[in-house]
């Protein structure tokens, strides 16, 4: 039976009374079988005995556009007959903006590996990301943490968080869930139109082409971005473009001179206003 808190007293409470380990699931809402996926990892890792906790909670902080928070899609009741269905044992359902105190003026900021992709273009985002997941682990205080590596460079800086500031949690990665097609799953997905939709497997095709030039020894990341860039925007439609594309060292995500150890190739594309992101690994 899913037990649903919507305060930070409430939800500790509850969670001191249930077995451990226990494993948390941050999220966003608006699940998707991506988001189930990370349930079903977060159950196994604590067995049938252990306690799978489920956050929904659309995190003003990280918007760095109004309107992008704004149109953020929240099904509330359909999540949580999803999380019923997972045998997920909490969710914690914060009321919008109640985590935060009005006068609140400590956050958490990376200095390095923010720097580049969805750092560079989406000033603020990580600093709010880390603080709410900071707050999270502080809250639940939860054996396990389990995140996608979708959102790769996020991963990195909460690994990094981790690390740096000695947060006695396990994070767990779980590999991108994808359509047949090859479109990783997003909540964004659903705000497509058909068209764009359909053409949206351009993305990660393009990554993948770049991604086979390793099999000639090709050392300049230049030439993968190059080609990437290419199939990007080949007979792309007319409301398609790049947000960045770059080609970063794998644990530092700073860019390369040379592929000489694992990198990644990662993009954010608009389709329209929709702004989807997805990489791939490249081992030279
Ligand atoms: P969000 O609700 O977008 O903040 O995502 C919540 C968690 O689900 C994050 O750890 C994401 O990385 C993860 N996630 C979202 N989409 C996928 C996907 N297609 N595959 C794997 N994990 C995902």
């Amino acid at each position: 039976m899913l037990q649903r808190h919507a305060t930070v007293a409430d939800v500790r409470s509850a969670l001191k009374k249930l077995p451990s380990p226990q494993a948390l699931v941050p999220t966003m809402g608006a699940l998707h079988e991506g988001h189930l996926e990370l349930l079903r990892a977060a159950r196994k890792k604590v067995g049938p005995e252990g306690t799978v906790v489920v956050s929904i909670f659309v995190n003003p902080i990280q918007f760095d556009r109004a309107e992008d928070l704004e149109n953020y899609p929240q099904p509330l009741e359909e999540d949580l007959a999803l999380c019923e269905q997972e045998g997920v044992d909490v969710a914690f359902i914060p009321k919008a903006g109640s985590l935060y105190q009005k006068d609140h003026s400590v956050i958490v900021t990376d200095s390095l590996l923010s720097r580049h992709l969805c750092g560079a273009t989406r000033p603020g985002h990580f600093d709010g990301v880390l603080t709410i997941v900071l707050k999270l682990f502080n809250i639940c205080q939860s054996d396990y943490a389990i995140f996608g590596k979708k959102d790769f460079q996020q991963l990195a800086l909460i690994h990094r968080m981790v690390r740096d500031l000695d947060v006695p949690v396990e994070i767990i990665g779980h590999p991108t869930v994808r359509e047949n097609d090859g479109v990783a799953l997003s909540s964004r997905n659903r705000k497509l139109t058909a068209e764009q939709r359909a053409d949206a497997p351009r993305i990660q095709r393009a990554l993948a082409a770049a991604r086979d030039l390793v099999t000639t020894g090709e050392q300049n990341p230049q030439t993968y971005i190059e080609a990437a860039r290419h199939h990007l925007l080949k007979e792309k439609p007319e409301d398609f473009s790049i947000d960045y594309l770059e080609l970063v060292d794998h644990l530092t995500l700073q860019p390369i001179s040379k592929l000489t150890a694992p990198a990644t190739l990662a993009t954010a594309c608009f389709y329209g206003a929709v702004r989807l992101i997805d990489h791939i690994e490249i081992y030279p």
